[in-house]
């Protein structure tokens, strides 16, 4: 690792990492869900929704921009933006649903049939959470075919209401973890071949290279406890096991991530899966070595806690938004006009 790594280090964020990673939520939106004329059987109270929006100065890590001017332009068009309304925020949060389960698609997650499932918590509901329909194509879905679901996993809007409509271990698995977390928003899960394999071996990511280190100390691991269709059973454990951290190994069955966007909880399921297959590579590979006489030892070299600490706190949820937008963009193009690239009411963030 160059010198000027470590002289990074020195950061005063870094001194705090809990102001830098888990920044308070800065809105507070009060409404009333009567005003949501299509939910028919959602609960009338009062909602009161505490609104996550990245209130710090975005940067990336200790780097401070230049005088260039191309450098002073803000990169504020793929950042996280703000929203006219909660309307405009829930309609933002079907088209990027819509758009990453699209990627998911693509790059072969929806290989299980109706094995995975992306949930997004809705904006003007927030006990209720958007779900891909049962058995549709990822690879064709639109904000249309998006299906809500309240906490009791019944279907309030999308589908005509059907109770089939919705893969019931998604619903409790996901269920479980939108009621535990109230700061996550969208969760991630489907079945990889990498995941298979790595999931049963009952060993954590390990920092073996940098894009590894977004998830040091930042992951679980829950054991098996059988199909996700007992409610309350599964779904808590692997909400218990996750516990503030961005991502779960499922024990003998695959990984999820959570995250405060659709966006980066798609992008952080994709990089973790291609961790896996990293690891599972080096170590193969290091085994290998060991067993020819060509190394003294089987381990891969891991970065240190320093660093790796370091770049995990670097991949916050802004960062991980960022990093899926050229994704977004592929998708929507590719769409043939099924998606837009924004929304009405969807403005930059300034800042
Ligand atoms: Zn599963």
């Amino acid at each position: 690792m160059p010198l000027g790594s470590l002289r990074r280090l020195s950061h005063p964020k870094l001194m705090a990492p809990s102001t830098f990673m888990r920044r308070p939520f800065s809105t507070t939106y009060t409404l009333s869900s009567r005003n949501y004329a299509t939910v028919t059987s959602a609960p009338s109270p009062t909602v009161t929704q505490t609104v996550d929006l990245p209130s710090l100065p975005f940067g990336y890590g200790s780097y401070t921009p230049s005088s260039n001017k191309a450098q002073e332009t803000p990169i504020q068009s793929i950042r996280i933006p703000r929203f006219a309304s909660l309307a405009a925020e829930r309609a933002f949060r079907k088209l990027h649903h819509a758009a990453a389960l699209r990627w998911l698609g693509l790059n072969g997650y929806n290989n299980e049939g109706a094995g995975g499932h992306v949930t997004v918590r809705d904006p003007l509901l927030p006990d209720h959470f958007w779900i891909n329909p049962h058995g549709k194509s990822f690879s064709h879905m639109t904000p249309a075919d998006l299906v809500l679901v309240n906490e009791d996993g019944q279907v309030v809007d999308g589908q005509g209401g059907n109770m089939h409509a919705v893969n019931p271990a998604g619903y409790v698995i996901h269920n479980a973890i939108h009621r535990a977390r109230p700061d996550v928003v969208a969760v991630v899960h489907c079945h990889s071949v990498p995941s298979k394999a790595f999931s049963s071996l009952g060993c954590m990511l390990e920092p073996i290279n940098q894009d590894a280190c977004r998830f040091y100390k930042d992951h679980g691991l829950a054991p098996f406890g059988g199909i996700a269709l007992e409610k309350h059973v599964e779904g808590e454990h692997i909400a218990a096991a996750l516990g503030s951290t961005k991502a779960c190994i499922l024990q003998n069955h695959g990984h999820l991530t959570a995250a405060k966007t659709v966006d980066g909880a798609t992008f952080l399921f994709g990089a973790f899966d291609r961790c896996i297959q990293a690891q599972l590579m080096a170590d193969a590979a290091a085994a290998g070595r060991a067993a020819r006489g060509e190394s003294t030892g089987v381990d891969t070299i891991k970065a240190s806690e320093e660093v790796a600490n370091y770049t995990r706190d670097i991949y916050n949820d802004e960062m991980a938004y960022i990093m899926f937008q050229s994704a977004f963009e592929d998708v929507v193009k590719a769409s043939r006009g099924e998606l837009a690239l924004r929304v009405e009411g969807e403005l930059p963030r300034e800042g």
